[in-house]
């Protein structure tokens, strides 16, 4: 056979080449396409697999252009690969053994023209299932004969009256955004969805379902059972969600997070993300799934904890991004509840529980570690004084005065650890407090430990211990062969001198007001009930370190010498002596207001008794 066969017979739109040589044959020459392609000595393989020689042949006799054949078929390249209009995908991308036709479109074709029906090259394609013109599900004529491959559609779809059946069957549907992304990528026109865009056909087909089952089904999902309604849904689900991007998919990848509830904080990528997680990790196909891997790996490693050298998705992984309590934990031979509650208590992770793990709170690695030398490193309170040499109620005042901090800097009262100090802390403040010291082998007479200063000086311990810091005392001295807080010793009146402390605005001393009012110390220790007695005096009690611990207010004692008036005033006022202004008392019938004996000075009622003597 030779020369182009007229009249000629148009290649229809879309339709595949495979279907036009089925039609030609019919057509011309009334035969099979298998004897017609004998005839032409063109191996039918060669016209399936859309080999660029078969191409040729056939426009050769029918005069049309080779090029225009070639976008009509896709090419087996190898074995289970195919290039189809500029782009290339495995088998897996094609529709398989069975073939996909629309009722609607076969009843048309019934009735126009020659009558034959034609196979669009569409419905080669996975991710076409449904009519674009008539928006009905495609149907499906499975493969039972060796001829089946050539999809005559004559032969394979039933006659017009199951055409018919069909079609009243079928429902009507809008073609996925999916496949009209596929379609249109493949007629080369414009897609806007930059990251699909930005990989092959196949991935970014590939990716969308997978995307959509994990957004429809969860991670948990198996894929044997998925018929192809599941498929069309899980396109349409995500299409909406890669079509976004990278945001979208991440945010999806969130969701699964956090949809899953782990208390003992041992759950990997695989448990969590399933089904996904296999496609990506194990698929035997050797396909590359595109950038969709990455997104999640990057993923996991940012929000997951991960060890190094862990082969995670293609990849070893080279450092731990994330820790969350029980990877931290298990790394520094820790408790992994102590670790969770110094995450909750640095504010390192969103769980304000300090009793409850999830697992799925992860905390930036290197402030994890950081934070695990700390705990591995903590000095329980109890053992500080003696780590520093120092009294329990100093401890106590460097902790409450912040010169040393607790691991736990909340307010929560959490695990001994936690309230323990990091000891790099403890031996940073003494370097601190020591720094400037004399080494001396015997001390300077004098010098004291820094709680005898404070005695001595009257001044708060933490005071001078800010003092030293700011290297505002000089004389301070370390005897050789001592160390720590106590070994520190200071000069009382250097700090006095440094420190000096106006304390005319505070209550009076004991000793100034048995001044004033003119009783002994014992006598007034009586009046203000420290000895165990009813008070006639009110004190109160002075909170500034030093022996002074009583002080009494000046309008208490005002008061006091209102009401009140002792025996040696009224001798003084009389210029006589203590037998006589007594003697004159009790002729007017005076008695103290208390026995003299009890409170240790003779007290009267001024008011009754300052008349009397005169
Ligand atoms: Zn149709």
């Amino acid at each position: 056979m030779s020369g182009i066969l007229v009249p000629q017979v148009p290649l229809e739109k879309d339709e595949s080449v495979v279907s036009f040589a089925i039609r030609i044959a019919r057509k011309h020459v009334d035969l099979d396409v298998q004897e017609f392609l004998h005839d032409l000595q063109l191996p039918l393989q060669d016209l399936l697999f859309g080999k660029r020689s078969a191409m040729s042949t056939l426009s050769v006799v029918t005069g049309i252009d080779c090029e225009t054949l070639v976008v009509h078929q896709p090419e087996r390249l190898q074995a289970r690969q195919f290039r189809f209009r500029g782009h290339e995908f495995s088998s897996s991308f094609l529709g398989g053994t069975r073939t996909a036709y629309c009722p609607h479109c076969l009843l048309e074709d019934d009735g126009q023209g020659d009558g034959q029906r034609v196979a669009r090259w569409p419905w080669l394609f996975k991710a076409v299932r449904t009519c674009e013109v008539h928006g009905c599900a495609l149907q499906f004529a499975a493969k039972t004969a060796w001829s089946d491959q050539m999809r005559n559609l004559q032969t394979l779809a039933p006659d017009a009256r199951g055409l018919h059946r069909l079609v009243d069957q079928s429902d009507l549907r809008p073609p996925s955004p999916l496949q009209t992304y596929v379609l249109r990528r493949l007629r080369g026109k414009h897609t806007s969805a930059p990251w699909l865009n930005s990989q092959d056909i196949e991935q970014a087909f590939r990716a969308s379902e997978m995307v959509g089952v994990l957004a429809g089904w969860g991670a948990k999902q198996k894929l044997g059972g998925f018929n192809d309604q599941d498929w069309e849904d899980a396109g349409r689900l995500g299409f909406a969600v890669t079509g976004e991007g990278e945001t979208g998919i991440r945010a999806l990848f969130f969701d699964v997070l956090r949809s899953v509830e782990l208390r003992h904080g041992k759950a990997g990528s695989h448990t969590i993300f399933g089904f996904f997680y296999e496609w990506l990790q194990f698929d035997k196909t050797g396909r590359d799934p595109g950038p969709i891997r990455t997104i999640l790996r990057e993923f996991i490693l940012e929000n997951m904890a991960v060890s190094p050298g862990t082969d995670l998705l293609g990849e070893e992984v080279v450092k731990t991004r994330r820790h969350h309590a029980h990877s931290l934990a298990v790394k520094f031979n820790l408790h992994p509840k102590t670790v969770h509650r110094a995450f909750v208590s640095r504010g390192l992770i969103s769980s304000e529980d300090p009793d409850r793990m999830t697992g799925m709170d992860t905390c930036e690695a290197d402030v994890a570690e950081e934070l695990a030398g700390e705990l591995q490193r903590a000095v329980p309170v109890a053992k500080l004084p003696a780590r520093m040499n120092a009294t329990r109620p100093q401890v106590d005042m460097l902790l409450r005065e912040g010169f040393l901090k607790p691991l736990d800097s909340g307010h929560r009262i959490l695990t001994q650890v936690l309230r323990g100090v990091d000891a790099r802390e403890v031996d940073c403040l003494l370097a601190r407090l020591t720094n400037r010291a004399a080494h001396v082998s015997r001390a300077t007479a004098g010098q004291v430990p820094i709680p005898q200063a404070a005695q001595e000086a009257k001044r708060y311990s933490g005071d001078i211990v800010r003092a030293l810091i700011a290297g505002e005392l000089h004389n301070v001295e370390i005897i050789d062969g001592t160390e720590g807080y106590l070994a520190l010793l200071l000069d009382p009146s250097e700090v006095l001198s440094v420190m000096p402390r106006d304390t005319s605005h505070l209550p009076l001393t004991k000793r100034a007001a048995a001044e004033q009012l003119g009783v002994s110390l014992t006598a007034l220790d009586l009046l203000l009930g420290l000895k165990g007695n009813t008070p006639l005096i009110e004190w109160v009690e002075d909170r500034l370190p030093g022996p002074i611990k009583v002080r009494i207010r000046q309008a208490e004692v005002n008061s006091f010498r209102q009401r009140y008036v002792t025996l040696g005033e009224l001798i003084q006022r009389d210029e006589t002596n203590h037998w006589v202004v007594v003697g004159k008392l009790r002729a007017a019938g005076i008695d103290p207001v208390q026995d003299p004996k009890e409170i240790g000075v003779y007290l009267y009622d001024r008011l009754r008794a300052i008349p009397v003597p005169s």
